[in-house]
């Protein structure tokens, strides 16, 4: 199996103190993990360089992700706001590298959040101008930027493949890949082959998440199709495990994504599971 298999930190806690990350790193050994995903949502929180310590003894990989604030928005029109959110972009990316990661991703380029009105020009204007100044910043540390694709109800700057490839060709930098991610491609896409055909090579990180976001292979979602379009690509990158309950919350991410529901409890437990269904979807999709 060449594709890194990675768990979000939320399956386990909703924050990074220093015995939260101990918890997480270790259930996500115990699960047979390659990679962490944490959200920077919590980053005033974490210690970094005991974090570090903690991953690479448990020989594990990193990714950071992040949405930005309305207060702090790359995608603004006003240019205090849109400081604050590249100020928060650099700040972040920063403490990616702290962490040994080499892949920053997620909605880079907005708030996570219903917006109430279409992406203005002068907003996209201004999240292209501040990701190519994150893209030279990320290339001198040998890092890459996602631009993860999210759903209409969490960000009006790119909602589908199409819009990313955009974005990305109007970026203009090579280490700025594509971000797709299950959950928010069936609210938004034509199905699960057609954006993966249309990425192909530019797709940098791939998020695994049911359409209700519980257990995967408990809802709707059509993953046998989703794994061999991977397969057709020939995509060797991180594929990350994403599941949200209200059991395990975050007194900022949670309220961002809409997390009401429970469904489920014990997170070391759906771990397990997700490990054993990403390994047995990618090996039944593969050229045989
Ligand atoms: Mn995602």
């Amino acid at each position: 199996m060449t594709n890194q298999l990675g768990v979000h930190a939320l399956v386990f806690s909703g924050g990074t103190t220093p015995s939260e990350m101990e918890y997480i790193i270790g259930e996500t050994k115990k699960a047979g993990f390659d990679l962490l995903e944490l959200s920077l949502h919590d980053a005033a929180n974490l210690d970094v360089p005991a974090a570090r310590a903690a991953l690479d003894a448990a020989g594990l990989g990193i990714v950071c992700s992040r949405g930005l604030a309305f207060a702090a928005d790359v995608s603004s029109d006003d240019p205090a706001v849109v400081a604050k959110g590249a100020e928060l972009l650099h700040y972040s990316l920063g403490v990616t590298h702290q962490l040994g990661g080499t892949h920053f991703t997620g909605a880079l380029y907005s708030a996570l959040g219903k917006y109430g009105h279409a992406l203005t020009t002068a907003g996209r204007a201004n999240v292209v101008a501040t990701l190519k100044d994150l893209a030279v910043e990320a290339e001198a540390l040998d890092m890459t930027l996602g631009l993860e694709i999210c759903n209409r109800y969490e960000t009006n700057v790119i909602n589908t493949a199409a819009d990313a490839l955009r974005l990305a060709d109007d970026i203009g930098h090579d280490n700025v890949l594509i971000h797709l991610d299950s959950y928010h491609m069936n609210i938004e896409e034509d199905d699960f082959v057609r954006p993966v055909h249309l990425v192909g090579d530019r797709l940098g990180y791939v998020h695994i998440g049911e359409n209700h976001r519980g257990y995967l292979g408990s809802g709707h979602l059509d993953f046998t199709s989703f794994f061999h379009a991977l397969a057709d690509i020939s995509y060797t990158g991180p594929i990350t495990f994403e599941s949200f309950s209200s059991a395990v919350v975050s007194p900022t991410l949670s309220n961002d994504l809409a997390i009401w529901r429970n469904l489920w409890n014990d997170g070391p437990a759906l771990a397990a599971h997700s490990k054993n269904y990403l390994t047995t979807m990618i090996e039944g999709t593969r050229a045989h």
